[in-house]
């Protein structure tokens, strides 16, 4: 591992102008805990890290009037563990819940998480410049390719890693963020973006950019949200396939119903077929099994991952039953 400075400015104008003047040798950090690993690893070689920590004030759980503020640096075990979000959003308690070991959940922040980088096992070997960086090739495409994207992918079969990510979807979230321009809020639906986009990253933050607050609207009447997320290990492990589930419920009907899966492609997929076919009627494990037979008709497998066809159609039934 290189050796790097540490920056730690006391305001976020501050860290945007650092970000700005030094873009691509200044890196951002928050609990660290993917971004030590790929320093370690030699992914990136930044002169200095910027600590987001070093920032009063950005770690909260506020309930308003018409939603709930988080800010970025709120760990995600302080968020596990928080109750107005357990009652009223339970689906993001579950995810918060599962992600990864008490110490990382200490560790690991929402914006982190959110922001955290590829898991493919040829990113993070140095030897490797596959295409996401720079290089003309993906690797996973002919390689080894079990965990990799089934939906969106083309130059680049990543899945995104985060856990909070497709249930934040689910749940309609914004996002803010600061940038040495200015403030800007953004749907969350906006904010990952796909390889045929650009292919060497995940979002659309610039590299001066701070993703500063997540915002999720007030739970309409009726509304539940579960998340569910099949691993390999037990222990703790990355999603193989995850599923959030948001809809209005009334006895056994699904109504305004998101779909949203994780560990499928380089960005959280919704399910929009299946969401469709369900609309308004009543919910069966035959209706869901071929509603999302129906959307999986998108899906294209790569060598090893058909596997999560199968997965998909079990977790997504399960899930959606589990909220009537
Ligand atoms: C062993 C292990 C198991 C894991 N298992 C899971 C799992 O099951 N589910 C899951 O979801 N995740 C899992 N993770 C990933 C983990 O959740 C992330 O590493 C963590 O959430 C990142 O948060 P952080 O605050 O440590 O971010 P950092 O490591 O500090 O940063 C991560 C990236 O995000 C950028 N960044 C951080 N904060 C911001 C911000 N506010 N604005 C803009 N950019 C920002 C950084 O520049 C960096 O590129 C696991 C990680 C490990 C090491
Ligand atoms: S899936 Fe993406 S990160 Fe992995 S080898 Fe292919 S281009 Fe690289």
């Amino acid at each position: 591992m290189k050796n790097f400075k540490i920056a730690q400015p006391k305001t976020i104008d501050q860290i945007t102008s650092l970000l700005s003047e030094k873009r691509d040798k200044y890196y951002l950090m928050a609990g660290g805990t993917d971004l030590l690993g790929e320093i370690k690893d030699e992914i990136i070689e930044p002169e200095a890290v910027v600590d987001l920590t070093s920032i009063p004030n950005l770690s909260y759980i506020k309930k308003e009037k018409d939603g709930v503020r988080i800010g970025a640096l709120t760990t995600v075990a302080e968020l596990a563990k928080n109750l107005m979000i357990k009652q009223e959003y339970p689906g993001l308690h579950e995810a918060a819940n599962g992600i990864a070991t008490p110490q990382l959940r200490n560790m690991a922040t929402v914006g982190g998480n959110l922001c955290q980088r590829p898991r493919c096992w040829y990113y993070r070997d140095p030897q490797v410049k596959c295409r996401k960086k720079g290089g003309s090739r993906c690797f996973a495409f002919r390689g080894k390719n079990k965990y990799h994207a089934i939906f969106g992918g083309g130059l680049c079969y990543i899945v995104h890693p985060s856990d909070l990510a497709p249930v934040l979807f689910a749940l309609d979230a914004e996002i803010f963020i600061s940038s040495s321009k200015g403030d800007k809020s953004i749907p969350l639906t906006d904010f990952f973006i796909l390889p045929k986009v650009t292919v060497s990253k995940e979002n659309i933050l610039e590299p001066d950019e701070v993703l500063k607050e997540v915002k999720i609207p007030a739970p309409k009447r009726g509304e539940k949200s579960t998340y569910y997320k099949l691993m390999e290990r037990g222990a703790w492990d990355f999603a193989l396939v995850s599923v959030a589930v948001k809809a209005n419920v009334s006895g056994d009907v699904f109504k305004d119903t998101k779909i949203v899966l994780g560990g499928v492609a380089p960005a959280p997929w919704r399910l929009k077929k299946a969401e469709n076919m369900i609309e308004g009627k009543k919910i069966t494990e035959n209706l869901l099994r071929q509603a999302t037979k129906e959307a999986l008709k998108d899906a294209r497998p790569l060598k090893e991952n058909e596997y999560k066809k199968e997965l998909i159609e079990t977790i997504v039934y399960r899930a959606a039953l589990s909220l009537v």
